[in-house]
């Protein structure tokens, strides 16, 4: 063969000069070219490696970044979660706090004060603790008594609750539970509207269910068992006949609210303007009855 019959592996030329192809060269491995491929290659490989190369290096940039700020969401996420915590603290201390004033101001025993906070729950944001002080108390327990003991506005009849089998129970009259009905918007929004007592008792339980109207309502049961009874009494209050005791309270309330209404709707700020203002101590809860 001659050595002219030789033939370029890339371009497919003559060569008499016939050399390795460059290493990364697109062509076959062991493959035999002429001096100019070999340099097109050469360069070819190198400006494929050059941009493998910041490819990779892009890549790795991208995976840095992405890295850091991995980094910096997890120390924004541990930020937060502290942040979190320590108002959590804070509103729990605060909790504290309040109901230790409370305490404090109302003169009512460690014991008195855990049982009310376990019932309640969260201090109302309404009142203040400090409204408790003085003889402030004794009144205010004989009037949220009294008011409890009500009969319904207009009507002689009283709220009614039983336990059956563990459940409250509340006695309806159609006919005053229908004035509640027609002037409460909840009315849409409960499965039976046409039954005029569960919509009510709906209503009493959902209202019940506020720290204001527990704290309030409950307060002169809670009192009294402490000042009668040795503490260990406390444990055997059981937690429906505290709640009866509320749903009273809210009944009359709500009552009490639609009475007062000149036409119109009852709504929740009514409600809570009502409980709030028996929860007053200084001031007296006892409106003239309308003629
Ligand atoms: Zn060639």
């Amino acid at each position: 063969m001659w050595p002219f019959d030789k033939r370029c592996a890339s371009c497919g030329g003559r060569s008499r000069n016939l050399v390795a192809a460059p290493s990364g060269a697109s062509t076959a491995h062991g493959s035999r070219v002429c001096q100019p491929c070999a340099d097109r290659l050469g360069k070819e490989a190198t400006a494929r490696i050059a941009e493998r190369q910041a490819l990779e290096a892009q890549s790795r940039r991208i995976s840095e970044a992405q890295a850091a700020r991995r980094k910096a969401d997890a120390e924004r996420r541990r930020l937060e979660e502290q942040e979190t915590h320590h108002r959590k603290q804070e509103a729990e201390a605060k909790q504290q706090e309040a109901w230790k004033q409370f305490a404090d101001a109302a003169r009512f025993s460690e014991a008195g004060m855990r049982l009310l906070m376990g019932f309640v729950g969260q201090w109302p944001a309404q009142l203040q603790p400090a409204d408790f002080a003085g003889q402030g108390i004794s009144t205010l327990l004989e009037q949220v008594r009294e008011y409890q003991g009500r009969p319904h506005p207009k009507a002689d009849t009283y709220p009614e609750y039983q336990v059956i089998d563990g459940q409250i129970g509340r006695a309806s009259n159609d006919f005053l539970d229908l004035k509640i009905c027609v002037a409460h918007p909840d009315k849409n929004q409960n499965p039976w509207p046409q039954v005029p007592g569960l919509t009510v008792f709906q209503l009493i339980r959902r209202y019940s269910e506020w720290p204001l109207s527990k704290l309030v309502f409950a307060l002169p049961r809670v009192h009294e068992i402490f000042s009668i009874g040795p503490l260990s009494q406390m444990t055997d209050v059981p937690r429906t006949e505290l709640m009866i005791e509320v749903y009273k309270g809210v009944e009359i309330a709500l009552f009490d609210v639609y009475e007062a209404l000149p036409n119109g709707r009852i709504t929740d700020a009514m409600v809570e303007e009502k409980l709030k203002s028996l929860a007053q101590p200084s001031e007296s809860i006892t409106s003239p009855l309308p003629p």
